[in-house]
């Protein structure tokens, strides 16, 4: 089963991911976190793909398609998937589609004011990656719950990168759902995570119970 997590940064897409997979057994690729993760090796790409990730720009097409690929042919990736941040362009989305079925597409929506006040109070393990906002606040400021790593705020999260990213978000990746129409759940994510969480989660099993 492959499903898709769509909307713009700041609705949850990552938060919602982490629950969803932990609950359903599916396996949560998140292309932001294989990016962050060869950045942080040091490597030569890892430091190209840094510089773009920061400005709030989009990795190229075929090097995501390869980097994507390598990660779904691992033995988990069978269990079931859940993409999230990938597809990001039409381009990206056409050769998902030749390579897997898309069994349903869950697109979060929320106005541009809810999630740039929600990206300003986000804060990232540097160790781990888990996630921190208003929502989920850490037990204590500045420390992960889980590893005890330092929180901090994404360069791509301050409000220059911010606003790049939604224009881009708007312009290369909405523009994929028309090549899901008969696939899309939307679910609200202006309101509280729990009640996002539920619709996702009904979102989900509607698609098992459609799929046989
Ligand atoms: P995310 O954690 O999903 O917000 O991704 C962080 C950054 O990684 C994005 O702002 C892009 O620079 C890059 N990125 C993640 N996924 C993709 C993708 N599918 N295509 C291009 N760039 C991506």
């Amino acid at each position: 089963m492959i499903v898709l997590l769509v909307g713009p940064q700041g609705a949850g897409k990552g938060t919602v991911a982490e629950r969803l997979s932990k609950e359903s057994g599916l396996v949560h690729i998140s292309t932001g976190d294989l990016l962050r993760a060869e950045a942080k090796s040091g490597s030569d790409l890892g430091k190209k793909l840094a510089a773009i990730m920061e400005a709030g720009g989009l990795v190229d097409d075929n090097l995501m398609l390869d980097i994507l690929e390598k990660r779904l042919a691992q033995p988990d990736a069978k269990m079931g998937v859940l993409l999230d941040g990938f597809p990001r362009t039409v381009p990206q989305a056409k050769a998902l589609n030749d390579r897997v079925i898309v069994d349903c597409v869950i697109q979060l929506t929320a106005p541009d004011e809810v999630v740039i006040a929600r990206i300003s109070n986000r804060w990232q393990c540097r160790n781990c990656g888990t996630i921190y906002g208003v929502d989920v606040p850490p037990k204590t400021a500045g420390i992960c719950d889980k590893c005890q790593g330092e929180l901090y705020q994404r360069k791509d999260d301050q409000p220059d990168a911010v606003k790049k990213r939604l224009a881009t978000y708007y312009k290369e990746t909405e523009p994929i759902l028309a090549l899901y129409t008969d696939l899309i759940k939307k679910v609200d994510a202006s309101r509280k995570l729990d009640v996002i969480l539920q619709d996702c989660r009904q979102a989900l099993a509607d698609c098992r119970n459609s799929d046989g």
